[in-house]
């Protein structure tokens, strides 16, 4: 179930990566491997996403 595509983003540099989970269920890089900084968002990617063209800029392309 790791493989479930959640990622996380970081406020202050905007980065985003993906979410690992460790064994016991916590989530083990939350903090941010570009700026070090803490101030991260869990970004929960539904598994079939639905094909929508515009309104959807929660995540950007570097
Ligand atoms: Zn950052």
């Amino acid at each position: 179930m790791a493989d479930n595509g959640d990622r996380v983003m970081c406020h202050a540099c905007g980065g985003v990566w993906l979410l690992e989970t460790g064994e016991d269920g916590h989530d083990t890089n939350l903090r941010c491997p570009h700026c070090e900084s803490d101030a991260t968002e869990i970004i929960e990617i539904p598994p079939k996403p639905l094909r929508q063209n515009s309104k959807q800029n929660r995540i950007r392309r570097q």
